[in-house]
């Protein structure tokens, strides 16, 4: 498959190309597994999404410090995050994901934990960890995250220090899981039932239309035109696409393309959503 592997986290670059998973999970309880789908693989930018809702479900009142719109300076745009004074996009661009974390840390003490657990809880799988090797790869070559966390903090965005914000924040995306976890847990997304127990449905149906404008970093636009489902993605490979009411779809295939998501994970969710009629257009 075309594209390179991200060499953004150093200890990612050693990810071999061939690695491919697959896995579907439905809201009436069938799971399709296939090829390394049960190996876990770093979620990097999926993280964004689990970390957001385990924040939501605490306190629904996020959108006061985040915006939702799409942005066109891609995610990790100090530029943008000046001209904005300090008001993140949303919450997948790096400034709001920091804000995410951040929050999550006043409310639990422990952002990664939080996250784990809800990808836990919501996915059945007893034991999910960080990887304190890609976590310390990325805190070392990392400089962007530093800096927006800087800019954050000027404009009185962050509410605890700046160093616990990024050594949590790397040890959030450095979480491994597999695709199975990934597609399994985001099935609360699916769920279009009035008494969601995950998630409440306004929050729900408003993470998908971030999702649908800006999961996909400036390709998100050509994924809402050719497969028209809301997706995540992650610089480890893995992308999510959710279908409202039926179930999700997760992949991991490590080589990146031009806008640095999976090039076989965007081209096989492509062709499911094909075969399974999946769109929510
Ligand atoms: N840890 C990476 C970062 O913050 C995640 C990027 C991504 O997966 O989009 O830059």
């Amino acid at each position: 498959m075309a594209g390179h592997v991200s060499t953004q986290v150093p200890a990612l670059s050693s990810v071999p190309p061939t690695k491919f998973g697959m896995a579907v999970a439905t809201v009436d309880g069938c799971v399709l597994t296939a090829g390394d789908g049960t190996e876990p693989f770093s979620i990097q930018s999926l993280s964004k999404l689990f970390a957001l809702c385990a924040l939501l479900q605490r306190n629904p009142a996020v959108w006061d410090h985040i915006g939702w719109g799409p942005t066109d300076s891609g995610y990790g745009s100090v530029a943008e995050l000046e001209r904005n004074l300090g008001r993140p996009r949303n919450p997948f661009v790096n400034p709001g994901a920091l804000v995410v974390t951040d929050r999550l840390i006043e409310l639990t003490g422990d952002a990664v934990g939080a996250t784990i657990d809800l990808l836990a809880s919501t996915s059945g799988t007893a034991v999910i960890n960080s990887d304190g090797r890609v976590a310390l790869s990325e805190t070392v070559a990392d400089h962007r995250n530093a800096a927006i966390a800087h800019v954050l903090a000027e404009h009185g965005k962050l509410v605890n220090a700046i160093d616990r914000v990024l050594t949590q924040y790397f040890a959030q995306c450095a979480i491994a899981a597999s695709v199975e976890t990934v597609a399994k847990s985001a099935l609360f997304l699916a769920d279009r039932s009035a008494d969601a127990t995950v998630l409440d449905s306004g929050s729900v149906r408003r993470v998908n239309a971030v999702l649908l404008m800006s999961g996909m970093y400036g390709a998100a636009g050509d994924v809402a035109y050719r497969i028209g489902l809301p997706a995540k993605s992650g610089i480890g490979g893995g992308v999510l696409a959710i279908m409202p009411g039926l179930g999700t779809v997760c992949v991991w295939s490590p080589p990146l393309d031009t806008d640095g998501n999976s090039a076989g994970g965007v081209a096989a969710i492509e062709e499911f959503a094909r075969l399974a009629g999946w769109s929510v257009f």
